[in-house]
């Protein structure tokens, strides 16, 4: 226990699908909280269970609409679901509330669902920094799924979606859907792209539209041989608002998921997302180190070295690193 936070008592009630409970360990991620270290130590080894969806796409398309659709199919299998929406124009709680408000309303009274907007808090690295330990806590305490929906506009909300054992790219038919989508670098961290909105005409259009952008990102190579250990991504349609050609969708997660077993690729996402959150640990845990060092003034002193022509910019980093070196064994507990 630290503080006034009882962590082993919040994942043990999280567990038991108390969502307040959930929501709080939550919390303690995008606040970056002390106790955080503590929270990952006990959920780690609880975790790789959960299977992590991406779902992306450029607003209006029917994100929020088809999330709740696959939720309640979800459900319906007997899955603990949990949603993580990350929109980066909505960085504040106000505005991230009220999202959820309007998303859990399909939801309200079951307990077998969480749904949260991530809120970045101006902390650095935002959403990005956040989403992979806030992916491990839901994993620990139970979802069997956890789906991630970001707006694919920006490159690290893209990123985001890539970190997902599966992203589904939605699209909808018209306004040039997909060459927005080309720029953004959505059709490459596809593995099932959706066609929404089927209902609308064109849909049928941006189905071939979508197939023919695909093949032609496949690599001539694999296109002449046909490997069968590819995954080549399906692009299906689906009415998120009356939930036609969601289960459909869900066959396809499910083939997938049984594709990315055999191959590796499974493995290797996790392994990558591992990294990436291990990676960024460090490098905070870093940076912190350093403007600790003597207040920040031997970064100071540097920085004026290289300004004044005493020093270049490598011998300066050298002399940090040295530096913080020796802070380290100096801080280090006598052996
Ligand atoms: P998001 O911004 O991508 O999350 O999109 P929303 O889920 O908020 O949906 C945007 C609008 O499209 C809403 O008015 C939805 O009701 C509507 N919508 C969602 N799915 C469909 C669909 O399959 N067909 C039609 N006609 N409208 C849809």
């Amino acid at each position: 226990m630290t503080g006034s936070v009882d962590v082993a008592d919040l994942i043990r009630q999280s567990r038991e699908g108390r969502a307040r409970a959930v929501a709080r360990l939550i919390s303690l991620v995008e606040d970056a909280s002390p106790v955080l270290r503590e929270v990952s130590a006990e959920v780690a080894p609880l975790t790789g269970h959960a299977r992590v969806v991406g779902i992306t796409g450029p607003p209006g398309v029917g994100k929020s609409t088809a999330t709740s659709a696959v939720v309640r199919a979800l459900r319906q299998q007997g899955n603990r679901v949990g949603v993580l929406a990350i929109d980066p124009s909505s960085p504040f709680t106000g505005g991230a509330l009220l999202g959820d408000r309007i998303r859990m309303q399909d939801h309200a009274l079951d307990t077998g669902v969480f749904i949260r907007s991530m809120a970045t808090r101006g902390r650095l690295g935002g959403v990005a920094w956040a989403t992979p330990p806030a992916i491990r806590v839901l994993d620990g305490v139970g979802f069997d799924v956890v789906l991630v929906e970001t707006v694919g506009v920006g490159q690290s909300e893209v990123e985001i979606a890539g970190l997902a054992d599966v992203t589904v790219v939605l699209l909808a038919p018209g306004m040039g859907d997909g060459v927005q989508a080309a720029k953004a670098g959505i059709l490459e961290i596809g593995d099932v792209f959706v066609v929404n909105k089927a209902d609308r005409e064109g849909a049928q259009a941006a189905v071939r539209d979508l197939r023919q952008m695909i093949s032609l990102g496949t690599p001539r190579e694999a296109r002449a041989y046909e490997e069968p250990a590819r995954w080549r991504p399906p692009v299906l349609t689906t009415v998120a608002s009356t939930g036609q050609g969601v289960d459909e969708l869900l066959d396809t997660l499910e083939r997938y998921q049984q594709w990315a077993e055999g191959s590796g690729e499974l493995r290797g996402r996790r392994l990558r997302r591992a990294q990436r959150e291990i990676e960024t640990i460090a490098m905070t845990a870093l940076r912190e180190r350093m403007g600790d060092l003597t207040d920040g003034r031997r970064l100071d002193e540097l920085a004026a070295a290289v300004v004044d022509g005493r020093l270049d910019p490598y011998g300066a980093a050298d002399e940090m690193l040295a530096a913080l070196a020796a802070s380290s064994r100096s801080s280090d507990p006598p052996a």
